[in-house]
């Protein structure tokens, strides 16, 4: 089984190396690819909301980011390799774009993150073909422009770092009108490669404890955070009636 069923999120069995090896692929293959990476907040939306939970698994790869989804498909027998978050993932393919010279398009952030995260990005990676940033405050009307930027500027890989849902709810609305090959939802990852927000110490990560950390830094997300009790309830109870079996 390559994928685990977590309340109807199919979630890809994937090692942080290897989502980063097929956004490789999918960068060579052509077409338009959506990645997400959820964690129990974003899986626990989608089991509350049907449509949100279809658009998640219309996704080309989604990978298990938060140490909640890992443990959810250890409970339910059928685990992941690792927790593949979307900043460590985009980490690994920058360092490979960096050679390929395969163009990205940093979209997201408040005003000046992304300008701030590519010159960090170009001052590490010197060959690193960044075509273009936006910042992710717009308004409907404004769609259309960003769209046209984006097409514009030639980007084969765009990370949309809008937060969840909206990121992946972007990517689906706008994917099949960009002329790009990968659309990655990676939440704050600018504002941590803008070096504006950083991630938790290795030992805090190894412990499974970076949504502690994080609270910690930042206590408004207190109230999103109550998803995760509500999340491992809900997988202990319910879980199992999901079919982890390939259909
Ligand atoms: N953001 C944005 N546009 C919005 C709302 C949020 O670009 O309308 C950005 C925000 O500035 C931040 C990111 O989205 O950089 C969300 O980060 P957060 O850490 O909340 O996301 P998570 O990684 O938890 O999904």
């Amino acid at each position: 089984m390559d994928k685990v069923n977590v309340l109807g999120v199919k979630i890809d069995k994937v090692t942080v190396d290897a989502a980063a090896d097929r956004i490789l692929d999918m960068l060579k293959s052509g077409g338009n690819h959506a990645v997400y990476t959820p964690n129990s907040e974003i899986v626990y939306m989608a089991y509350k909301d049907t449509d949100f939970c279809c658009l998640l698994n219309s996704a080309d790869m989604l990978t298990a980011d938060g140490i909640g989804v890992v443990y959810a498909s250890q409970i339910l027998k059928n685990p992941v390799p690792e927790r593949a978050g979307g900043f460590d993932i985009a980490c690994r393919v920058i360092e490979k774009i960096a050679e390929t010279g395969d163009r990205l398009y940093l979209f997201g952030g408040k005003p000046d993150i992304a300008e701030k995260a590519a010159e960090n990005l170009k001052s590490k990676y010197p060959f690193i073909n960044i075509v273009g940033t936006r910042n992710g405050y717009f308004s409907p009307e404004e769609n259309d422009g960003i769209i046209a930027d984006i097409n514009e500027s030639g980007a084969d890989l765009v990370f949309v770092c809008l937060g969840a849902p909206m990121q992946e709810k972007w990517i689906f609305e706008n994917r099949d009108r960009l002329n790009c090959n990968v659309m990655m939802g990676i939440g704050g990852s600018l504002d941590v490669f803008a070096g504006v927000a950083e991630r938790a110490p290795q030992k805090w990560q190894k412990l499974g404890l970076e949504w502690l950390y994080r609270l910690i830094k930042e206590p408004k997300r207190f109230w999103r955070m109550l998803a995760l009790p509500k999340f491992a309830f809900t997988v202990l109870i319910k879980g199992r009636k999901y079919p982890q079996e390939e259909e």
